[in-house]
């Protein structure tokens, strides 16, 4: 099966065995707890909802085959599998080297509370340069922690090159593919041990549902990951696995008008007079288009442009829109909008934001499958305003 029928179908085959219902859309199983007929032997294969549940079952089937993996977990956050990786990984002393441009929650996670509570030593360093990477490993290394392409500055990393750094010296590399969804980038394909999604973003792609995914190859850490899913208790629910199985059916078609509206408004932003840079990796221009082009078959939705003004000019500009709605989060169909420094990466201190060049008039375009001249009029609009 390709990328599109695998979406569609994986996980979902109607059963038309004797006494099946041949459903076409996977049921939504609610039952906690599943009755056996012997002590030993749990009849349907299923025991209590926490460490099995018919309908996430399916869903990781199908993350498992959208990026390729041998097996798929589903959380009920991103932030709930990553932590679900840190703590199965991890033990005090240990030291994670990541990128220095994360979602401002996956740094929150590894900074407040992975340093501070467990004393996990983390370096987060410009990845963008693997020979930097390979600099900060020390032989306390135990995971590298990367995002590609990041946000909100669209920066990326050679998954391949650091991949093979990690592999050389049996330390796991963990990639956040959240940004370009398993449909454009596939990470496990280029070496890396552990792909991540928060699906609240593109893999469900409405809006309505919040949940993470994990995929691997190895089965020792598919294992140990599995046991702490378990242990820790962050699953998904059967009613967002639901949601995330139906939401995926649509994955690829919506990923490439995604694209191709999010390409139009990068170029159009690129000729505006009030903008000073546009961070687009489908951009001929972006420093890093040949890695993207190399090592992902698209570029994706997320654009961040600096805007030719001070942080209250910024602001006027994001309350100005009508279909860009002004919201944290990204990746459902409905354009979004907003400022870095005051809303998503608020909590990164600002001499951080500084360094890394996320400046205060940046702003984060998550850009839906609306039309895309309804959408670029809403810009022009703004512009107006300022
Ligand atoms: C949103 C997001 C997360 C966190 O996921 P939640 O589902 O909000 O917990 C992690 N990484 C990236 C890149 C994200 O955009």
């Amino acid at each position: 099966m390709k990328f599109e029928t695998k979406a569609i179908h994986v996980g979902e085959e109607p059963n038309l065995q004797p006494g099946g219902s041949g459903d076409v859309a996977h049921p939504i199983h609610l039952a906690t707890t599943f009755a056996r007929e012997k002590v030993d032997h749990p009849t349907g294969g299923y025991e209590y909802i926490r460490s099995g549940n018919p309908t996430r079952n399916a869903l990781e089937a199908r993350f498992a085959a959208l990026e390729n993996g041998r097996y798929g977990l589903a959380f009920s956050s991103g932030l709930a599998a990553e932590t679900t990786i840190f703590l199965s990984l991890l033990q005090a002393g240990d030291h994670v080297v990541a990128f220095d441009d994360l979602y401002g929650g996956s740094r929150r996670l590894l900074e407040k509370v992975f340093r501070k509570n467990f004393s996990v030593d983390v370096s987060f360093v410009d990845a963008r340069d693997p020979a930097i990477v390979e600099k900060a490993i020390t032989g306390k290394t135990r995971l590298i922690w990367l995002e590609t392409p990041t946000n909100p500055l669209l920066k990326l990393c050679d998954i391949k090159t650091i991949s093979a750094m990690g592999r050389q010296r049996g330390i796991p590399v963990a990639v956040d593919n959240t940004f370009m969804s398993s449909y454009f980038q596939q990470p496990l394909a280029l070496g890396a041990d552990i792909v991540l999604h928060s699906t609240t973003k593109y893999m469900n792609g409405h809006s309505d549902s919040l949940g993470g995914a994990v995929v691997l190859n190895d089965e020792s850490l598919y294992e140990k990951i599995k046991f702490t899913q378990n242990s820790a208790g962050a699953v998904l629910a059967p009613f967002d696995s639901f949601l995330v199985l139906r939401g995926l059916k649509t994955l690829a078609v919506r990923m490439k008008q995604h694209q191709e509206n999010a390409l139009y408004i990068a170029q159009y932003l690129e000729k505006h007079s009030r903008v000073r840079k546009v961070n687009y990796p489908g951009l001929s221009g972006h420093p890093q288009h040949d890695l993207a082009r190399s090592q992902a078959s698209g570029f994706g939705g997320m654009l961040s442009f600096e805007l030719d003004g001070d942080i209250k000019q910024a602001k006027i500009f994001v309350e100005s829109t009508r279909f860009f709605a002004l919201a944290e989060s990204l990746g459902g169909v409905e354009s979004l909008i907003e400022v870095p420094s005051l809303m998503t990466h608020a909590s990164v201190p600002p001499e951080d934001r500084r360094k890394i060049g996320l400046s205060d008039s940046l702003i984060r375009l998550s850009v839906g499958i609306e039309n895309r001249q309804d959408l670029l009029e809403d810009l022009e609009n703004a512009f107006g305003k300022i």
